[in-house]
């Protein structure tokens, strides 16, 4: 199999506003923190209302760039969602 990116195009719902977000993960912003942890973010262009999309520390960008991204593989996928959900009220500190 191919080695593919995450689906350019992703569809969500602004939960503020309601409108349609049309994710383009090459439009993804990024932002660093002074520890590390690396937020991968988007914004509702209606409300401007911020969602995180990824969060990486050091360990899992080690692995990323070693191994890939692989949304199915279950230790990177675990790693990635227990650092979202450490890090996601960080995203009210993003420019
Ligand atoms: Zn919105």
């Amino acid at each position: 199999m191919k080695s593919r990116r995450v689906s350019p195009k992703d569809n969500t719902t602004c939960a503020k506003c309601g409108v349609e977000i049309v994710l383009d993960t090459s439009e993804l912003k990024t932002k660093y923190f002074p520890d590390g942890i690396r937020i991968s973010y988007f914004s509702c262009g209606n409300c401007g209302e911020k969602y995180v999309y990824l969060v990486t520390d050091p360990e899992l960008r080690k692995d990323i760039k070693r191994r890939g991204f692989r949304g199915s593989d279950v230790y990177m996928k675990k790693r990635a969602a227990e650092l979202k959900s450490a890090y996601a009220d960080r995203v009210k500190e993003l420019p």
